[in-house]
C-alpha cells in the first residue's frame, strides 16, 4: 500500500501546474513553488502576444485537472513551404479521419485556469518565493524559499529554460545557440486564415502564421538572424505589415494591424540527467529547449508529465528512486532525439545552394505524395503514440 508521500513541483508554468493537479489526483501531497502568481503578459489586438500550440494528447491531459481556455483556436490543417522551393508539404486532419490537428492557445487563460485549480485545491500548497537552495538526501530532499525550509519525498523540476534547481545542484547543460531570436506578435490578415497554421521555411530562420479563434487574427513567431531582428523591431508598423506580407508570399493578402512586437533569444539546451539526484527529477523546459519551429516546447514537457504518471501508476507502494530510471533514460533519448531532428530541420532550410534546394525539393514532394508518411508524422505530432489519445477520441473536441 502507498503512503502519503509529498511531493514539492519547483515552477508553476503550464508544466508544473499539470504536473502538481496530476499528482495531487493520484494522492501525493503535493507543494507548488513558483516565485510569482502567472500575471496577464503582454496584449496586443486584444490577446496575450504569448501563445503556444497543444496537441490534442496535451489537451486531453489539461482537461484531465482544468477547464480548457474557451481562447484557444484550433488549427486543422497544416501548410509548410520554402524560400527556394515549388513543392510544399499541407496536413490535413481529414487524412485522419479526424477534425483537428491542436489548438493555439493564448498563454496567459492557459495559466489562469490551471492556477485557479492551484489555488482552490485544498490538497495542493502553494508556495511563493524563489527556490534559493536544494539539498539532497538518501531519504528527501530540502528546498529553501525564502525563510521556509520545505521538506518532501521527490522534487519535480518544472522551473523553466533557467531551472534553479538545476543550476543550484551544477547539472551539466548543454546549449546550442541557434543564431536566431524569435520576433512574436499578432497580427490582422486581410484573408481568413482558413484555420490552418502556416510555415514558410526561409533561409534567415522559419516564419509562422497561427491560427487564432478570430478568423482574421493570427500569432506570428518569425524566427530569425540577429541582423533581421534589429531591421524587424526598428522599422515602422506599416512598413513591418509589408514585410511580413512579403515573407508569407501573400498567403493571407494584405497585414491590416500589427500588435507589440517582441523578441526572445533562441538556443536549443538539454540538461545531462532527467534524473540528476535519485530524489529530483527535471522536466519541461527544465529539462531541454527546444527551437520553437514545431510548436514542441509545452506538448514535450507534457509528454514527460504523462510519462512520470505511467511510473506512478505501476506501484502501488511507496514511490522509490528505482522507480524513475526508465522514465529518466527515456526522456533525455526523446529530447535528443528532437533536438537533432529541429537543429537538422534549421541546418537543411538554412542552405542556399541550389543542389541542396533542390534536394530538398524532392524529399517534400515525396513525403507530400505519400499518405502513410504523412499519416505517421501527424500521430506522432498529435501526441497519439505517448498519450492515451486514439483517433476516434481526437474527433469533436473543435
Ligand atoms: C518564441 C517562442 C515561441 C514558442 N512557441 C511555442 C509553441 O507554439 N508551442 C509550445 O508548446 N511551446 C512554445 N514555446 C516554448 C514554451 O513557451 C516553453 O516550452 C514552455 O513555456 C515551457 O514550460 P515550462 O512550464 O517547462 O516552463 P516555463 O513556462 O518557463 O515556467 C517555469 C516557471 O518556473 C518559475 N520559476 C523560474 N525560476 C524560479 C525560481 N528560482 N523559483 C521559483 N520559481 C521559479 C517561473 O516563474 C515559471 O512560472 C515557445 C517559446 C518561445 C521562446
Amino acid at each position: 500500500m502507498r503512503g502519503r508521500q509529498h511531493v514539492v513541483i519547483a515552477g508553476g508554468g503550464p508544466v508544473g501546474a499539470v504536473a502538481a493537479l496530476t499528482l495531487q489526483q493520484r494522492g501525493f501531497a503535493v507543494t507548488i513553488i513558483d516565485r510569482s502568481k502567472p500575471t496577464p503578459g503582454p496584449q496586443g489586438l486584444g490577446m496575450d502576444i504569448r501563445n503556444v500550440a497543444l496537441s490534442p494528447g496535451s489537451r486531453e491531459l489539461i482537461e484531465s485537472v482544468a477547464v480548457w481556455p474557451q481562447q484557444a483556436g484550433v488549427f486543422k490543417s497544416m501548410h509548410v513551404w520554402e524560400q527556394w522551393g515549388v513543392n510544399a508539404l499541407h496536413f490535413d486532419a481529414t487524412e485522419l479521419g479526424t477534425d483537428c490537428l491542436g489548438w493555439i492557445c493564448e498563454a496567459a487563460p492557459l495559466l489562469h485556469a490551471l492556477w485557479q485549480q492551484l489555488e482552490t485545491n485544498p490538497d495542493v500548497r502553494v508556495v511563493l518565493g524563489d527556490v534559493e537552495s536544494v539539498e539532497s538526501h538518501a531519504s528527501g530532499v530540502t528546498l529553501r524559499v525564502a525563510d521556509e525550509a520545505v521538506q518532501a519525498d521527490f522534487v519535480v523540476a518544472a522551473d523553466g529554460a533557467r531551472s534553479a534547481v538545476r543550476n543550484l545542484l551544477a547539472v551539466p547543460t548543454r546549449v546550442w545557440p541557434t543564431g536566431q531570436s524569435a520576433l512574436t506578435t499578432v497580427v490582422e490578415t486581410e484573408r481568413g486564415h482558413q484555420h490552418t497554421a502556416w510555415q514558410r521555411f526561409l533561409v534567415d530562420g522559419p516564419l509562422a502564421l497561427l491560427p487564432s479563434k478570430h478568423e482574421h487574427y493570427c500569432s506570428v513567431v518569425w524566427s530569425q538572424s540577429a541582423e533581421s531582428l534589429a531591421t524587424n523591431l526598428a522599422v515602422s508598423d506599416a512598413e513591418f505589415c509589408r514585410r511580413l506580407c512579403c515573407a508569407s508570399e501573400d498567403r493571407l493578402g494584405g497585414v491590416a494591424q500589427v500588435a507589440r512586437r517582441l523578441s526572445f533569444p533562441l538556443q536549443q539546451q538539454l540538461a545531462r540527467s532527467a534524473q540528476p539526484r535519485p530524489r529530483i527529477l527535471l522536466i519541461g523546459d527544465a529539462l531541454r529547449v527546444v527551437h520553437p519551429l514545431a510548436g514542441l516546447g509545452v506538448n514535450l514537457g507534457l509528454e514527460d508529465v504523462r510519462a512520470l504518471l505511467d511510473c506512478v501508476d505501476e506501484t502501488n507502494a511507496d514511490l522509490v528512486p528505482e522507480c524513475f530510471t526508465k522514465f529518466a533514460r527515456q526522456r533525455l533519448l526523446k529530447s535528443q532525439i528532437m533536438l537533432r531532428i529541429l537543429a537538422g530541420l534549421k541546418t537543411l532550410y538554412g542552405q542556399p545552394s541550389p543542389l541542396i534546394s533542390w534536394l530538398r525539393n524532392v524529399g517534400v514532394g515525396a513525403v507530400d505524395q505519400s499518405d502513410w508518411l504523412k499519416r505517421q508524422i501527424m500521430f506522432e505530432a498529435l501526441g497519439a503514440r505517448h498519450g492515451r489519445v486514439r483517433k476516434n477520441e481526437i474527433q469533436g473536441r473543435t
